[in-house]
């Protein structure tokens, strides 16, 4: 059984078909889903948690968490209501992670002292809360810039809260994977994984920890090779996880036990 750990399920795509496409996923091998609780803008960062509610404890399904956060992009709207709004989600128990949160200078919704701003307080909310959290970092142009800048956030707003987190999406570099785990992070592939031009990614993967890393969808977006350009959904999380089990040589058993118990770890939670 897999864990797709970060997936957008309550996106306006899914609107038509939601309860076959959870179904699916648990056809497929995908035992619980992280729902992001980000929505367009902190006036739908509960619609996640609401998914839980509507599907946890009805059999057929894979087991719904949630988070609750505010994207770079959205940290324009960070306000004091927003934030109030943030640490209430984060103290009910299937929310499980603050996220997805970080810095953003490829496309630069927000201006940077703005996104580092809003990554900040929603780090003070989340230690406060006890959660770990869910990284977006992406550079400008191939750069490390947002990197950089992250890790400086971190180790001065978080190494001490000792909650740890997931890389989400993980694009970056070897070092950069090593500092992730470092400060106590999960480093989380996704379909682009899987694409032909990712190859200097697939060599970060193959020196993966086992006991460091994770598999995810970021669905609806980033489908995985063979379905590429589609609608992406937790059931195509077993393409990205056996790319993965190819790059460690290991069996596609091996890579589902492995992100699991590190999933579960993490979060501290009981299959
Ligand atoms: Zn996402």
């Amino acid at each position: 059984m897999l864990i797709d750990s970060h997936a957008h399920l309550d996106s306006e795509r899914y609107f038509g078909d939601r309860e076959a496409m959870l179904a699916r996923a648990w056809a497929a091998g995908v035992e619980a889903v992280l729902s992001i609780g980000i929505g367009e803008g902190p006036a739908e960062m509960h619609q996640a948690l609401g998914l839980c509610r509507q599907f946890n404890g009805r059999p057929g399904f894979p087991r719904l968490y949630s988070s609750a956060g505010i994207y770079p992009h959205s940290t324009t709207q960070a306000d004091d209501n927003a934030l109030a709004k943030l640490d209430a989600l984060l103290a009910e128990p299937e929310v499980i992670a603050c996220g997805e949160i970080g810095l953003d200078y490829y496309h630069e919704g927000a201006a940077r002292n703005v996104q580092r701003e809003g990554f900040i307080r929603q780090l003070e909310i989340a230690a406060a809360r006890k959660r770990p959290v869910l990284i977006h970092c992406r550079g400008s142009n191939e750069t490390t810039d947002a990197w950089d800048d992250l890790f400086l956030v971190l180790e001065e707003h978080w190494r001490s809260a000792g909650l740890g987190g997931i890389m989400h999406c993980f694009g970056a570099g070897w070092e950069q994977a090593q500092r992730s785990l470092g400060l106590g992070f999960l480093v989380s592939f996704a379909g682009n994984l899987t694409y032909p031009k990712a190859e200097p990614l697939r060599e970060v993967a193959a020196r993966m920890p086992l006991d460091g890393i994770l598999v995810e969808t970021d669905a609806p977006w980033l489908a995985p090779a063979p379905q590429r350009g589609q609608r992406n959904e937790p059931a195509f999380v077993a393409q990205t996880a056996q790319t993965l089990a190819g790059l460690l040589n290991i069996s596609e058993a091996e890579i589902a036990l492995a992100t699991t118990k590190n999933f579960y770890r993490l979060f501290n939670l009981r299959p």
